[in-house]
């Protein structure tokens, strides 16, 4: 079996990274034919309170991807893109899984937006992987929003940091959570050193810096016989 010894984050897009919600509501607007400012933000999982009930959802997404480009328009997260820059530097493996190919006639269309995102705005990832069932990636970290994904990963025992945003503020599971990218960064960084120290490798000079052990060309190894380590990109 191949096995990477490197840190991965397991990184979720929409909500986490992505202020979805924020775009979500502007092209609400114009679908609903409603001011801006009349709709409120969003406090559930629903978009109900902007006029758009479950059973309109699936017209909606294909109207927001198709005709507002969605996922090439959304801002991301205070920070965001800054943050994942300074871990990625220090060595820690980004991988993006988003659950975003839910209409397959847009595949084409999600795929190309979503890199062009992620290009656009210097977004650094090791891979991308399209997918629901998230710990399949087996990640050390998840930073996730959903609230049934966080419960999801909790309940398998998977280390987890929940961005708080209104559709997980009901969630009584306890996991830890920050409230923005401020926030989340140090705590993601504090998991990562400490696995650094359990696998005998330098920390970073400071946050930003790349390790020792990456300067010199060498990947995180590990005492598991047959393992192949991979060089970060
Ligand atoms: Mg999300």
């Amino acid at each position: 079996m191949v096995q990477a010894t490197n840190y991965i984050l397991g990184l979720d897009l929409d909500g986490t990274c992505a202020d979805f919600y924020g775009r979500m509501r502007e092209i609400a607007a114009v679908w609903t034919n409603q001011a801006l400012d009349s709709l409120p933000p969003v406090t559930s999982w629903s978009l109900s309170n902007w006029g758009i009930d479950d059973e309109d959802y699936q017209e909606f997404h294909r109207y927001a991807v198709t005709e507002h480009g969605l996922f090439e328009t959304m801002a991301p997260l205070d920070g965001a893109p800054q943050a994942l820059q300074r871990l990625e530097a220090e060595g820690l493996r980004i991988r993006i899984i988003t659950h975003r190919l839910i209409m397959s006639s847009l595949h084409e269309t999600t795929v190309l937006q979503t890199v062009r995102w992620l290009d656009r705005f210097r977004i650094p990832y090791w891979d991308l992987c399209f997918l629901r069932e998230k710990d399949d990636v087996n990640a050390h970290l998840y930073l996730e929003d959903a609230p049934f994904n966080v419960e999801r990963l909790v309940v398998a025992g998977n280390d987890v940091i929940m961005m708080e945003n209104g559709t997980n503020r009901d969630l009584t599971i306890s996991v830890a959570s920050a409230s923005s990218w401020e926030g989340a960064e140090p705590m993601i960084r504090q998991r990562y050193y400490d696995w650094l120290d359990a696998h005998d490798l330098s920390r970073p000079g400071h946050p930003g810096a790349v390790p020792h052990w990456r300067e010199v060309g060498n990947a995180p190894h590990s005492s598991t016989e047959g393992e192949e380590v991979l060089n970060a990109p």
